[in-house]
């Protein structure tokens, strides 16, 4: 049985004296008040903007939520300007970290090498990496879905391999990602099967049954029921309903009925 994860990513959003009364907010909304333990039986995590990690670790442990990071360097350190290390994330208390989101991918020049270096780097440092992969629209429409994820997935459990740790990965279709377009539970779940047949061949049948796969690209409180109701979707990488606490507590309630 693989534990429902729901990840928010706030993106380049929200500032630090937002965060108390956020987690306060979406805290009460979600239950986790009245029923600590839910967050046992459903992951909650937060990926923020790097001036919020050490505030955000604090305020978010006392109601047993986890917070990530949205990117970082495959080096431990050096000659690297603008970059961030694992050991200076280690050293706030993060062990997570989103890698390769599609926004990185797109205006940032991150490729499948880069991802996979930082997937490699993240799992030696005993962290979480949620990785993401996913196709354009142009992708689709040209019938190379399949063909584009098989490649993004394929360099990641190369880097992976032959022990994948914690490693999670995210099924972003571009096209969903902040359109308000989701992909339909359908067509999520196809490629999540796709994903967890991958991980089977080329990892081991034991990893395809234990890693968790999420969706995102435009989940909200309406949708999710049914794309966490897919055999192979384990959670969701929910970027804009996560900045709304009312909006991301029904949808960790919705994991917790799962
Ligand atoms: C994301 O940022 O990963 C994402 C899926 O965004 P949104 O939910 O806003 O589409």
């Amino acid at each position: 049985m693989r534990t429902k994860l729901l990840a928010g990513n706030w993106k380049m959003n929200k500032r630090i004296s937002e965060l108390a009364p956020f987690f306060d907010a979406f805290a009460t909304e979600a239950g986790i008040d009245r029923d600590p333990g839910l967050v046992k039986k459903v992951e909650v995590l937060f990926a923020v903007p790097y001036p919020l990690l050490a505030q955000a670790t604090q305020l978010a442990k006392k109601h047993g939520i986890h917070i990530a990071a949205q990117n970082v360097h495959w080096e431990a350190s050096g000659a690297f300007t603008g970059e961030v290390s694992f050991g200076m994330l280690q050293e706030l208390g993060i062990n997570a970290t989103l890698i390769g989101h599609s926004e990185r991918r797109q205006y940032f020049g991150e490729t499948d090498e880069t991802v996979a270096k930082k997937v490699k780097a993240a799992l030696a440092a005993g962290f979480t990496p949620i990785a993401c992969v996913g196709e354009t629209l142009a992708e689709r429409d040209s019938g190379k879905t399949e063909s584009v994820v098989t490649r993004q997935v394929t360099s990641i459990l190369g880097a992976a391999s032959p022990d994948p740790g914690r490693l999670v990965i995210a099924y972003e279709p571009v096209w969903a990602i902040g359109t308000g377009r989701s992909a339909t539970s359908a067509q999520a779940q196809e490629v999540h099967a796709l994903i967890r047949r991958l991980v089977r061949e080329q990892l081991s049948p034991a990893a395809g049954d234990r890693m968790r796969l999420l969706y995102g690209g435009s989940a909200t409180p309406q949708n999710i029921d049914e794309l966490l109701a897919q055999g192979d979707i384990d959670g969701g990488l929910v970027g804009g309903a996560s900045l709304k606490p009312a909006d991301f507590a029904k949808m960790v309630r919705s994991g917790l009925a799962r």
